[in-house]
């Protein structure tokens, strides 16, 4: 097999995993390409630089004893891989200048389109429709956040207006102050994200589908005693109300059938995460719920030789910053292997 034009590591995505495995990459002398993606309009966005750049301030994130902002975690991730000779496409070339992180960037990166796994070296597809070959591929593109798809909803998503998808990111703002706040959803995320929420609301309603939460039961017990939580039971939300702001939701009883509006000033939405995987249909074996499933839980190898998977695109149930990181080292180890294993230089 020639090697002219063929990468050694493309690294698709740029969240806490994918930096990582590009740090390690590149201190191997691998010279790993990554495709960072490109934010769309929110809320369906594939953020460059994950979920952690929708966060402000990142408390548990070993290191920053006084904290740090997911942006600028971010931001530290990509300048550490681009020292060591990581190369990134944006459309000003591959070797950006991120040497002052904080400022921002001058630049956009661009998108995966899709992926040939069939054959070997692997083909991906940016953007621009050019096809870029690799001997392995590290596929680190995380999970989004799942909406219900109301008009309104996206609207006030969109603008701003008190709908969010990360009560953790969004809810210390000052409109959210001492107004009852609404959490969509029953498991351990919702849970969470409203007790997190009763430090600012005046109170929290969870509004649940169902007459029973699919959180873990020391979580639910959290919920269940603390006063500042009530729990709204076997409800749909109808409509999300409010003009500029969110005024309130309709919510549908589902044992009766009647419809009431619950007055809100602000809406979280806690109803679970997609995995960023669907240009992988077909090439990848993948679980029921779209997460790449791995060959061997203990490291990032997948069903296809050679291609390596990290982070929130892969794991359901930590989906933590921390957790994204060390699946991103073991992919570029497992990678590093891997080429060396078949004699790839
Ligand atoms: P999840 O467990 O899948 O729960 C999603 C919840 O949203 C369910 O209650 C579901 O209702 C509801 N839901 C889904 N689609 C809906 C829709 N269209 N309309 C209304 N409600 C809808 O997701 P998660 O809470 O994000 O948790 C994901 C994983 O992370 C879990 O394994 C969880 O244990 C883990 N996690 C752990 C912690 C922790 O331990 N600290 C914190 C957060 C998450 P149904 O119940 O009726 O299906």
């Amino acid at each position: 097999m020639s090697n002219d034009n063929v990468e050694k590591v493309i690294i698709i995505g740029s969240g806490p995993a994918g930096w990582t495995a590009a740090i390690y990459a590149a201190r191997a002398n691998l010279s790993p390409l990554v495709f960072a993606g490109r934010p769309k309009s929110i809320p369906t966005t594939l953020l460059p630089g994950g979920q952690l750049m929708l966060t402000t301030e990142v408390e548990n994130y070993p290191g920053f004893p006084h904290g740090v902002t997911g942006p600028k975690l971010m931001a530290h991730f990509e300048q550490q891989a681009v020292r060591f000779g990581t190369r990134i496409v944006t459309d000003k070339g591959l070797n950006p200048d991120v040497s002052n992180p904080d400022d921002g960037h001058n630049y956009s990166y661009h998108d995966c389109k899709r992926v040939d796994l069939s054959k070997h070296p692997f083909v991906v597809y940016g953007e621009d429709d050019n096809e870029r070959r690799a001997h392995c591929v590290i596929i680190a593109t995380g999970a989004m956040a799942n909406w219900l798809g109301l008009k309104n909803e996206q609207r006030l998503a969109q603008s701003g207006g008190g709908v969010s998808a990360c009560a953790v990111c969004d809810g210390a703002l000052p409109v959210f102050r001492d107004k009852p706040l609404g959490v969509i959803g029953g498991g351990d995320s919702a849970v969470e994200e409203a007790t997190y929420l009763t430090k600012f609301a005046s109170k929290v309603y969870m509004i649940h589908r169902r007459d029973a939460l699919r959180a873990s039961k020391i979580m639910a017990d959290r919920a269940k005693s603390n006063q500042k939580i009530e729990f709204l039971w076997n409800k749909t939300v109808v409509d999300v109300l409010g003009d500029k702001m969110i005024s309130g939701v309709r919510l549908k009883d589902t044992a009766t059938g009647k419809e009431f509006d619950q007055p809100l000033g602000g809406l979280f939405m806690a109803i679970g995460h997609t995995p960023a995987t669907a240009f992988l249909e077909g090439q990848l074996a993948l679980d029921a719920k779209k997460y790449i499933k791995l060959k061997d839980p203990y490291r990032s190898t997948t069903s296809v030789e050679g291609v390596f998977a990290a982070g929130d695109c892969v794991d359901s149930v930590y989906r933590q910053a921390v957790t994204a990181a060390g699946m991103g080292c073991k992919a570029a180890i497992d990678a590093e292997r891997w080429l060396g294993e078949n004699g790839i230089e």
